[in-house]
């Protein structure tokens, strides 16, 4: 028997103009929609009979016909350095995760898009569990819905806590371009959440077609995952790369960066010991990033490289580099003029750094990883039994600091 909730519109995920139409098949005009978009997203509100300016006809409209749909907290670990992670039930057994990361000058939210991801990247723990499904628009936004609302409510705190959103979660956002797009717009809306472009970053494992069509719609800051200068290494590493191959996906950044709101692309790397780690590596890393069509120098202001130290997760069979080769790496690309970071790792007494983020999802592309998962309801069993109530023991500890915008 199908649920009547289960036919009700999704609001989460309708961004801004789509409620507005939404509205309008109600008979309500366009200032209704924005005073339901600000209720929802700017305070929270869930319940429609708490919005007190909407009237009661249009209310009466609200419950027959839509829904503000939290997704439910399987788990919640808060890390001793102040990162916190959410495990969220989505349903059929799938569960995904955000990671919330507060810094002196910031705090970013780091996102999922899919139950699972289909690239399979060697390296990466949600690509070892297989594809799920998409995320739906509702459920993207929900995890920032959810963690805003939270932290808001947590440290009583009325402006806004979160200043910078990755796609960086679980899943290939670029895999799921449908739903995130309206997810984007909600994000930078100044009647929701108000981030800039610059402050919304996208990172692909390369899908060259949809960084031009992103760049089109809603052309936030992008973040590719390279992870190896060559594409016999690539395709190792990448299995995306065959299809994609490292000349397309440079040309596909080139573009995008007509329309990038910073001037620069950011490309991830992940530092894997004596697998792309080598000062060859990274001479052949210069090459590429620098490297104009014939041979010619470009200048190497364009992009920025992230190394990621390589976050372990069992049966991986990698190991990260050591600190000095990073090091070492770094100052190739450094002398190159390349800007060139290492990322530091947040959470990783909680499982919350890159590449970590396990969730529990129904695979359904692997066979012998879905046999290995029937313990999986035992798995989620424990996490929810691990969950901790919400309230005052949930407070962080002490490294948790939270910018206070003068
Ligand atoms: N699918 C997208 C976004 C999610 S992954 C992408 O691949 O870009 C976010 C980042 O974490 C990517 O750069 C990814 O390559 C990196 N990553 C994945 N597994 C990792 C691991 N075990 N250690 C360090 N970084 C990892
Ligand atoms: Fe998918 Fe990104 Fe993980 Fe690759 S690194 S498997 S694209 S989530």
């Amino acid at each position: 028997m199908s649920s009547p909730v289960a036919q009700k519109v999704s609001l989460l995920g309708l961004d801004h103009e789509a409620l507005v139409q939404w509205c309008a098949q109600l008979g309500e005009k366009r200032f209704r929609a924005t005073q339901l978009y600000r209720w929802i997203h700017q305070r929270g509100v869930a319940d429609f009979d708490a919005m007190s300016d909407l009237a009661k006809s249009l209310r009466a409209k609200l419950h027959e016909q839509a829904q503000v749909q939290a997704l439910p907290v399987l788990a919640e670990q808060v890390s001793r350095d102040g990162t916190i992670k959410w495990l969220f039930d989505v349903g059929q057994g799938n569960a995904v995760e955000a990671v919330f990361i507060p810094e002196r000058d910031r705090a970013t939210l780091c996102v999922s898009s899919q139950a699972g991801c289909a690239i399979g990247c060697r390296f990466c723990s949600t690509g070892h569990q297989g594809f799920s499904r998409n995320l739906s628009s509702a459920e993207i936004i929900a995890q920032l819905w959810y963690a805003e609302h939270t932290l808001r409510r947590r440290f009583a705190r009325d402006e806004r806590i979160i200043t910078n959103v990755v796609m960086m979660g679980m899943g290939e956002p670029l895999q799921n371009y449908g739903q995130l797009v309206p997810a984007l717009r909600t994000m930078l809306d100044d009647n929701a959440y108000g981030l800039s472009r610059r402050r919304v970053t996208v990172s692909t494992s390369g899908i060259a077609p949809m960084m031009d069509r992103l760049s089109q719609s809603v052309p936030v800051a992008l973040a590719v995952s390279l992870h190896a200068p060559s594409d016999a290494l690539r395709d190792q590493l990448v299995p995306l790369n065959r299809k994609y191959p490292l000349a397309e996906l440079m040309a596909a950044c080139r573009r995008y960066l007509q329309y990038a709101p910073r001037d620069f692309i950011t490309f991830e790397y992940c530092m894997l010991d004596g697998v792309n780690d080598s000062d060859a590596h990274a001479r052949a890393l210069v090459e590429l990033l620098s490297g104009a069509p014939g041979g010619a120098r470009q200048d190497t202001g364009w992009c920025k490289l992230n190394l990621i130290p390589f976050n372990p997760f069992p049966d991986s069979g990698l190991k990260c580099s050591k600190p000095q080769r990073v090091q070492a790496f770094a100052q190739v690309l450094l002398e190159a003029g390349i800007v060139t970071t290492v990322r530091k790792t947040r959470g990783d007494d909680i499982d919350a750094a890159c590449g970590q983020l396990a969730g529990e999802v129904q695979d359904r592309t692997h066979a012998l990883v879905r046999m290995q998962r029937q313990r999986q309801p035992a798995a989620l069993q424990a996490a929810v039994q691990a969950a901790p109530e919400t309230g005052p023991a949930m407070a962080p500890g002490p490294a948790y600091r939270l910018e206070t915008n003068a």
